[in-house]
């Protein structure tokens, strides 16, 4: 039997366990994905354990998706976004990917929304925002990216070839004339709050939260209610562990399998 797992901590929440099950089921796949809560002061040990043991992949999450990078041999997309959440055991040794950034171009992908020539506004500047700026960019668009505390805002622009970075202040404006504007801040995780405000959505622009507790946040339902196309959290949840996935076996992921699995628990 394969072994995969998600290291992280804490991880007893964390929906890839079923996303990932499902998936080797339905592939008849003979593996089992487990959770793997790890000691923060023994990470490396970890991740040497990991390998030891034969451990065949590991989708890595927080606090550990910058201490992954040093212990991979990192994929481009690690290069660029530097964080790894996906561990791939190989017999060269362990390979790091950042799915959270080519699956979120593949949930573009999924409905349809083309990001070449596209204005691309992200709001944050933390994780989630450094995937979208690096993936939007990569996809062709032109990325601004929003911040509460604007000087990390340029200090990720500054990152991110031909990107800008500005305070909040500027959100209303470059909405205006946004084809894309994705929320990659922790407002609206169980609240009812937008970080954007809801009179500058208008219906030529797509939405995407990266935020998927709730489903329906307030930034997406302003923004379907100004007639926008809306893309929930759970597409760029879903889509990582889709890459995640075939990078592990080589096998086309059960898309729609995963899918129903991941909302059945959300
Ligand atoms: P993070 O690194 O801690 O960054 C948080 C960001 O939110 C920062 O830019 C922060 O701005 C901003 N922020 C927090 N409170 C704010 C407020 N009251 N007003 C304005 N901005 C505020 O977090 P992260 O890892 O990027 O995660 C961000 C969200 O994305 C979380 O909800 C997470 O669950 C979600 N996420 C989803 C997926 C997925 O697969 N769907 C993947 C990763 C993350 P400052 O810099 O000013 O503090």
């Amino acid at each position: 039997m394969d072994v995969y797992g998600i290291i992280g901590n804490p991880v007893e929440h964390s929906l890839s366990p079923p996303l990932h099950q499902a998936a080797f089921d339905e592939r008849g796949i003979d593996a089992k994905f487990v959770t793997f809560e790890a000691d923060e002061d023994r990470i490396e040990e970890a991740f040497r354990g990991a390998e030891a043991l034969g451990i065949d992949g590991l989708t890595v999450t927080l606090p550990f998706k910058h201490d992954a990078y040093d212990f991979v041999d990192p994929e481009e997309s690690v290069e660029r976004v530097g964080a790894v959440n996906t561990i791939d055991f190989t017999d060269d040794g362990p390979v790091g990917y950042n799915t959270d950034m080519t699956g979120t171009l593949r949930a573009f992908e999924h409905h349809d929304v083309g990001l070449d020539g596209a204005d691309a506004v992200v709001v944050g500047a933390g994780g989630a925002a450094r995937a979208l700026a690096f993936g939007f960019e990569e996809a062709g668009a032109d990325v601004s990216i929003v911040n509460r505390t604007e000087s990390k805002a340029h200090d990720l622009a500054a990152e991110v070839p031909g990107a800008s970075g500005h305070g909040l202040d500027a959100l209303t404006d470059l909405m205006a004339g946004a084809d894309v504007v994705a929320n990659a801040t922790s407002v609206g995780l169980e609240s009812d709050e937008s970080v954007a405000p809801a009179d500058a959505w208008h219906d030529d622009c797509v939405a995407f939260d990266a935020v998927y507790k709730p489903l329906e946040t307030r930034f997406l339902s302003d923004a379907a209610a100004a007639g926008a196309q809306t893309i929930d959290g759970a597409w760029m949840l879903l889509f990582q562990g889709v890459d995640a996935f075939e990078i592990w076996t080589g096998v086309d992921a059960p898309v729609d399998v995963m899918n129903e699995a991941l909302r059945s628990h959300l």
